[in-house]
C-alpha cells in the first residue's frame, strides 16, 4: 500500500475541507439519533479542522434510500445531534448538490460546520459517477476521508471525488485503522496467531489465503470448522457444512501441513439437537458429533487448546464467532476467546462485525489493542485487497 497523508500533514488553515464521515447511525422513527457512537467517533477530526479555522463540510450516507430523495433517511436529525455534541451551530444544507449547496458553501465563514444531506439520495453516489464526483470536489480545497466503514466501496464520495481534489488525506479514525491493520498484513510480529470463525469457509477463503502467508498458527471455530472436520474424515452429525467446499477444505489442510503454519480445529463441541434458546445441550468427548446432533459452539478442551496456542503470541488477529453466539449458551466459546485476547500481552486486532460485538458483550473492549469499526472493510483489508477509498488517498 502506498503512502497516505494524515489531516495533520496537510495545510488546511482557513481552507474548505470536505470530510467524508460515517454518520450512518441507528435512527428512531421520529428522525432523531438512537445511537450517537459514530458521530462521537468523528468528533476529533471535525474539531481539529475547526481548530485550524477551516470551513468544514461534512458528508455521509444514511441507510439505503436507493438513489432517491426519501426523507425517512434525512441526515437532519444527525446534524442536530452533532450540533449538541460540538456545542456549536451546524448548518444543514438540505441537499448535497446544486445551487442551494453552492450558496451555503460560498457563505461559510472560517470555523463553520456544514452538513450535506444524504449522499445516497442520488444514484450517482453509489455509481461513482464522474460528473457527480467533480461536483462534490468543486465544493472543497481539501478532501479528507474519515469513514473507514465505507473505504471498501468505490463510490463518488469515498473514492471518485479524491481524483479531482489537489490535497487529500485521512482523518484520525481512518489513520488509526490503517496504523493497526497494516502491520497485520504487511509485517506481523511473531508468533502471529490468526483466529477465524463464522458461518462459511467460502466467505473466509481469501482471508485464510492472505493471512496464512505469515501466520504461525491459525485457529478455526464456528460452523466453518465443520466443513474442515468433515473433510478430515470426522463425523459432524447435522452441523452446518458446505458440502461443495469439502475438496477445497482438504486442499487447505494439506497446504497447511506442508507449510509450517499450524492449523488448529476444534477437538470438542457443544452440541444440541436443534438451535433454540434453552435447548438441552451436551459436550462431545472428541471431534466427532453423533447423527442427529449439531455443533453450535466450541467445547472446553478446544478453549484450553486455543488458550495454549495463544500463550506466547505477539500478534493476534480475530474475525468471526466461535459458535452461534447470538443464542445462549452457545455464546460461551466466543466470549471466552474475547477474554483470552483481553488477557493476552500481544498486539490484538479485531476485524469488526460479530467479534467486535463479542468483545463489547464480554466487557473487554478496552483491553483489546484495536477493534475495527468496519466489518466489511477490515475483512477486505485483511484479505490483502486494495480498498478503493484508501487507494484514492495515496500520493
Ligand atoms: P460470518 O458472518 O461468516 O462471520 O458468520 C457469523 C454467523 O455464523 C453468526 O450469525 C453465527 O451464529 C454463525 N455461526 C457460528 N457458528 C455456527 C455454528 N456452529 N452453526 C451455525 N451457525 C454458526
Amino acid at each position: 500500500m502506498g503512502k497516505i497523508k494524515s489531516i495533520k500533514d496537510i495545510d488546511i488553515k482557513s481552507k474548505r475541507v470536505f470530510i467524508r464521515v460515517d454518520f450512518n447511525c441507528p435512527m428512531k422513527d421520529d428522525g432523531t439519533v438512537a445511537d450517537d457512537n459514530r458521530i462521537r467517533a468523528a468528533l476529533p477530526t471535525i474539531q481539529y479542522a475547526m481548530s485550524q479555522d477551516a470551513k468544514v463540510i461534512l458528508a455521509s450516507h444514511l441507510g439505503r434510500p436507493k438513489g432517491k430523495v426519501d426523507l425517512k433517511y434525512t441526515l437532519q436529525g444527525v446534524g442536530e445531534k452533532l450540533a449538541e455534541l460540538l456545542n456549536k451551530e451546524v448548518i444543514f444544507a438540505h441537499d448535497c448538490r446544486g445551487e442551494g449547496v453552492w450558496s451555503v458553501v460560498e457563505n461559510m465563514r472560517q470555523g463553520d460546520v456544514v452538513l450535506l444531506e444524504n449522499l445516497r439520495f442520488y444514484k450517482e453516489e453509489e455509481a461513482n459517477d464522474k460528473a457527480f464526483s467533480m461536483e462534490l470536489a468543486k465544493l472543497c480545497d481539501v478532501y479528507i476521508s474519515d469513514a473507514f466503514g465505507t473505504v471498501h466501496r468505490a463510490h463518488a464520495s469515498t473514492a471518485g471525488m479524491a481524483e479531482f481534489v489537489k490535497d487529500k488525506g485521512c482523518g484520525f479514525l481512518v489513520q488509526k485503522e490503517v496504523d493497526n491493520l497494516r502491520p497485520v498484513v504487511e509485517s506481523p510480529t511473531h508468533p502471529f496467531a490468526v483466529i477465524l470463525g463464522g458461518a462459511k469457509v467460502s466467505d473466509k477463503m481469501a482471508v485464510i489465503e492472505e493471512l496464512s502467508r505469515n501466520a504461525d498458527v491459525m485457529l478455526i471455530g464456528g460452523a466453518m470448522a465443520y466443513t474442515f472436520l468433515k473433510a478430515g474424515g470426522f463425523n459432524v452429525g447435522k452441523s452446518l457444512v458446505e458440502d461443495d467446499k469439502l475438496e477445497l477444505a482438504k486442499k487447505i489442510i494439506s497446504r497447511f501441513s506442508n507449510k509450517g503454519t499450524k492449523l488448529l480445529l476444534p477437538v470438542d463441541h457443544i452440541v444440541a439437537s436443534e438451535l433454540k434458546e434453552g435447548v438441552k445441550w451436551e459436550v462431545t468427548g472428541d471431534e466427532n458429533i453423533s447423527d442427529g446432533m449439531m455443533g453450535l459452539d466450541i467445547g472446553p478442551k478446544t478453549i484450553s487448546l486455543y488458550k495454549d496456542a495463544l500463550k506466547n503470541a505477539e500478534m493476534v488477529v480475530w474475525n468471526g464467532p466461535m459458535g452461534v453466539f447470538e443464542t445462549k449458551p452457545f455464546d460461551n466459546g466466543t466470549l471466552e476467546v474475547a477474554r483470552l485476547l483481553a488477557e493476552s500481552k500481544a498486539h490484538t486486532v479485531i476485524g469488526g462485525g460479530d467479534s467486535a460485538s463479542a468483545v463489547k458483550k464480554a466487557g473487554v473492549k478496552d483491553r483489546i489493542t484495536h477493534v475495527s469499526t468496519g466489518g466489511g472493510a477490515s475483512l477486505e483489508y485483511l484479505e490483502g485487497k486494495k480498498l478503493p477509498g484508501l487507494v484514492a488517498l495515496e500520493y
